[in-house]
């Protein structure tokens, strides 16, 4: 990436030195972070004030800096350093996030929704592969501030950039898309993530909907068709995806493979997915159709669906003790994922056991121990056994036990350490077992455990 100092001086109330021009090759909010002839952006936060550490900023390769104006300037700055006064640096990183956007003005494909967003991005990635240069968010960071950080790390040949958006409240995925201003939106599925502070799935779906405020030019919009509240959403770019009739663009023929589908859509019958659980079909269609549209034809998009590698700890395919089969998908969960990733374990009829460990999820609302126990409608003598961890599991455990099923073993555990030592027995060749539960959990770490005893 290339980004002028021109392009920051009308963002800037004053700036240090005049006449200084500085072509940066990266933007930083991160002192720590070596990045050569850098734009420090120092950030406000509530435990830490980003402008107390110029300094290391200067070490690591910084020659220039955001400067809050309330801020004091320290004295022994470097004399060739400058500084650009912003009533707001974060505001201002927005900004700039903006113009450099324009200044590059790539194709770009936006993405929210309650989960699979980043599953999302990387298919769409690696669809677009050989078509130009494509830029994408690295990992998740898909927030006010790592969004804009994420354009600005575009390279100014960029062509397409695919970039995951976040929220947790109404109107941040308004102000992302109009820093972004894409020219496709993707809303992969509503499911109830943050909904204390959305009130409901119906806000929830209008939150994710803000996506479309920012198009420009080409303006589509895919949205989960299997998903009614996305139904009232009238707009004539709009295209539905799914499994049901109502769709405008859906998936049929949907056949378990030994690694993952096989599936018709859009035109083409042969699509395969190395990936297991049925909504990653549905994400691929997603990208599947924006690889359509922009010319790529279906032969080669299948033949780059077949490098497509899960992110880790999504629905990952792990190795376990005795030839058991571990399906790693501890890196999150709300009840939407939780159940779709038990119904994938459930149709893995090649496996005899059929094992779930789940636990905790967080961020409910006053709705948890409903939505935890509603987990359980999903539960039947088809699996050997589950294994719930931790203090909002135990309503999990608590909604199985009362459907009295008879050949399911129960257990009810604080630790992973436990979890383990349950799970233990059950692993041979013909156990899968799930790990599911949201992040604090560590869920994966049961993984190891089970290892460790050997
Ligand atoms: P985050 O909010 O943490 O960034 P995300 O939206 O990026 O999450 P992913 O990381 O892609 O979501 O997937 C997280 C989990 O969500 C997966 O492990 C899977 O269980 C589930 N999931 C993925 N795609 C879908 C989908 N289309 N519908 C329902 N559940 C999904
Ligand atoms: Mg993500």
């Amino acid at each position: 990436m290339s980004i002028h100092s021109r392009i920051i001086e009308p963002l800037a109330s004053r700036v240090r030195l005049t006449n200084q021009e500085i072509e940066f090759r990266g933007v930083t909010t991160d002192s720590r972070k070596r990045v050569e002839q850098a734009l420090f952006i120092p950030l406000v936060g509530e435990r830490f004030n980003g402008h107390h550490y110029v300094t290391g900023a200067i070490e690591a390769g910084a020659v220039a800096s955001l400067w809050q104006e309330d801020e004091p300037v320290p004295t022994n700055l470097p004399a060739d350093f400058q500084l650009y006064f912003v009533a707001d640096t974060l505001d201002t990183l927005q900004q700039l996030a903006k113009v450099y956007r324009k200044q590059v003005d790539p194709f770009i494909i936006a993405i929210t929704g309650s989960n699979g967003k980043t599953t999302t991005k990387d298919m769409v990635y690696t669809v677009l592969g050989g078509k130009g240069y494509v830029h994408k968010t690295e990992g998740n960071l898909n927030n006010h501030i790592g969004m804009p950080l994420t354009l600005l790390a575009m390279p100014s040949d960029c062509q397409f950039a695919v970039i995951e958006m976040g929220m947790n409240h109404f109107g941040e995925i308004e102000k992302l898309s109009k820093i972004a201003e894409p020219n496709a939106a993707i809303v992969t599925n509503i499911g109830e993530a943050h909904i204390e502070f959305l009130g409901s799935r119906k806000g929830i779906a209008k939150a994710k909907m803000e996506i479309v405020e920012g198009l420009i030019k080409e303006h589509w919009v895919l949205v989960d068709g299997d998903e009614p509240l996305l139904d009232a959403y009238i707009m004539p770019e709009k295209k539905s995806v799914g499994f049901g009739d109502q769709v405008s663009e859906p998936i049929t023929d949907l056949q378990a493979t030994e690694s993952g589908y096989s599936f018709c859509f859009a035109g083409y019958d042969g699509w395969s997915l190395p990936m297991l659980g049925k909504h990653n079909v549905k994400n691929v269609a997603y990208a599947i159709w924006v690889a359509q549209q922009l010319g790529i034809d279906n032969e080669q998009i299948n033949s780059r669906l077949q490098s497509l590698k899960v992110s880790g700890m999504r629905l990952e395919q792990v190795s376990g003790p005795n030839g058991s089969l571990f399906v790693n998908d501890a890196y999150n969960a709300n009840p939407t994922s939780m159940i779709a990733a038990i119904k994938t374990i459930e149709e893995m009829t090649h496996y005899r056991d059929r094992v779930l460990v789940l636990g905790d999820i967080y961020e409910l609302g006053t709705n948890e121990k409903e939505l935890h126990e509603s987990i359980a409608e999903g539960i039947n003598d088809s699996f050997k056994a589950v294994i719930c961890v931790g203090d909002k599991a135990r309503w999990i455990y608590d909604a199985i036990e009362r459907k009295q099923l008879q050949s399911l073993k129960l257990y009810e555990v604080q630790s992973v350490e436990d979890a383990a030592h349950y799970l233990k027995p059950y692993l041979n060749k013909d156990t899968v077992v799930l790990l599911k539960a949201s992040r604090r959990l560590e869920l994966e770490q049961v993984l190891s455990a089970v290892n460790e005893g050997g």
